[in-house]
């Protein structure tokens, strides 16, 4: 989708500090890390948050927090690790294309 910013860095044309990338999804560094250990697991598909999400996206969302489990593995979160999706202005989501954060590297405020 034009003038969005996780579709532009999807499509690799904002460059980004890549982890991994596959057909369905993409995984950066947050610009602004909120812990030793903070990158993003994003659909390449448009979807605006995680209320848009439908019955049909069942096997994306598998697969999104499949690749969550082998990167905070590859990251050495061992001792755990924080997914966060924020959903609309209340939560604070200020990219308004699905995401998931992942948070670790230490331990995480409760
Ligand atoms: P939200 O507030 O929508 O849940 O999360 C958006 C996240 O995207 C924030 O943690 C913010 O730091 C990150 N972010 C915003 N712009 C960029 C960017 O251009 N590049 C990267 N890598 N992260 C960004």
């Amino acid at each position: 989708m034009e003038d969005c910013l996780f579709c532009m860095i999807a499509e690799g044309k904002i460059p980004s500090k890549k982890l991994y990338e596959d057909e369905q999804v993409v995984a950066f560094y947050d610009i602004n890390p909120q812990a030793k250990v903070h990158f993003l697991v994003v659909p390449k598909k448009h979807i605006v948050s995680a209320a848009a999400l439908t019955e049909e996206d069942g096997a994306l969302l598998g697969h999104i927090f499949a690749v969550i489990a082998k990167l905070a593995a590859e990251q050495g979160l061992n001792n755990g690790y924080r997914v966060i999706s924020n959903v609309g202005e209340d939560a604070g989501q200020t990219v308004k294309h699905l995401h998931f954060h992942v948070l670790g590297g230490e331990k995480l405020p409760v």
